[in-house]
């Protein structure tokens, strides 16, 4: 062999090995992703968030978003059992146990049978979990990841549910629900004696770094973005990830962006976007901690779409969108799939939204049953 062809031959390898050598280059990654199975899930739920949603947060936004960096999208479709447009609860069961319900259920299938939900499978195998919402943490969605009642309406009994868990970090509104009860019960009483720091503001959420954490910041529904939320939902999602990630056998986090369907209900364009560009912050945060990690799976999606939304004219430079509405109800549209990280790929595509449980149970290798098989 020529010299000068051993040396190009050797500076391609060399090229080839700092292309392919996993966190050689980049150093992003603890460890290579060999398997293409995550470690943790990150779950972000928007509500009421279809397509228009998506897209009034990017117009408003000047087209930044962190939910541009995503390449794998599908699509769900959110039909109940009982109802072609579900509700929240049908919506998130679906997602939470992989059984198409009734509209208004809790945990539970279409016989008000309990259905483990992702987040019990998960806690029984050794891994952490927390849920974070801007709304009650006790509204339809984070409850239907934990709490099993056959009617999203029975806010006390879910704030009972949460306490008979193991879940290490809650993070949203709806203190009331533990405090002022008709059985005078003090959850939060219960839950210091079980070992969590249940604290009250942002203030003092924000410095836990570990243990448990119940972080119960308003006594309802926290306000919406444009009433002055500021920072509670970026800081609630960056606080559970730091706590989850001291585990290193993994974890699982849901987090609602929960009022996007309240400004669609509204019929309320502005709110609705101000809404998806907050929550975007949270999936930055999120994508953030995938991108240093490397064996994190990032899921966007929604229960539903609110409010049959349009976006009529627009403007990229002002930031300016005038939106119509079709409905103050949800619609059954199909809603979009946003995956990064691990096993991102499996998400193309239309699906049921049952599907996204069964996928998220498989990557993580949980579930000694059948997924959505009743417990
Ligand atoms: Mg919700
Ligand atoms: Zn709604």
């Amino acid at each position: 062999m020529k010299f000068s062809r051993f040396f190009k031959l050797l500076s391609i390898a060399t090229l080839l090995a700092f292309v392919y050598l996993p966190g050689n280059a980049q150093k992003r990654n603890t460890k290579p992703n060999r398997y293409n199975k995550p470690t943790n899930i990150i779950l972000l739920i928007g509500d009421g968030m279809g397509v228009t949603q998506v897209y009034s947060g990017l117009t408003v936004n000047h087209g930044q978003l962190n939910l541009n960096k995503f390449n794998s999208i599908g699509f769900s479709k959110t039909y109940s059992m009982s109802d072609y447009v579900t509700d929240s609860g049908a919506g998130a069961t679906a997602l939470s146990t992989g059984n198409k319900t009734y509209n208004g259920a809790i945990g539970v299938n279409k016989d008000t049978i309990p259905c483990k939900t992702i987040l019990e499978y998960a806690e029984e195998m050794g891994l952490s979990t927390g849920l974070v919402s801007t709304n009650s943490i006790t509204d339809a969605t984070p409850a239907s990841f934990i709490a099993h009642q056959k009617s999203r309406y029975n806010y006390e009994a879910i704030a009972t549910d949460f306490v008979k868990t193991d879940i290490d970090v809650f993070i949203g509104g709806g203190r009331n629900n533990f405090t002022v009860r008709k059985d005078k019960r003090n959850l939060v009483q219960e839950l210091r004696d079980k070992g969590y720091q249940v604290v009250y503001s942002m203030d003092s959420i924000k410095n836990i770094k570990q243990g448990k954490l119940a972080g119960l910041n308003v006594p309802e529904h926290n306000p919406g973005f444009i009433e002055g939320r500021g920072e509670m939902l970026p800081l609630a999602a960056t606080t559970a990830i730091n706590i989850l990630s001291n585990n290193k056998k993994g974890f699982f986090l849901m987090i609602e962006g929960s009022q996007i369907d309240g400004g669609a209900h509204a019929n309320n364009g502005e709110y609705v976007a101000r809404e998806v560009i907050d929550f975007d912050r949270a999936i930055g945060k999120a994508l953030e901690f995938a991108e240093k990690d490397g064996n994190t799976l990032v899921i966007v999606t929604a229960d539903h779409e609110t409010g049959g939304m349009a976006i009529m004219e627009g403007n990229y430079k002002n930031g300016t969108i005038i939106a119509n509405f079709s409905t103050v109800n949800h619609t059954g549209v199909m809603v979009p799939v946003f995956a990064w990280g691990p096993g991102a790929k499996r998400f193309q595509g239309i699906q049921e939204n049952t599907e996204i449980f069964d996928k998220m149970m498989s990557l993580l290798g949980l579930g000694t049953t059948l997924p959505g098989q009743i417990k």
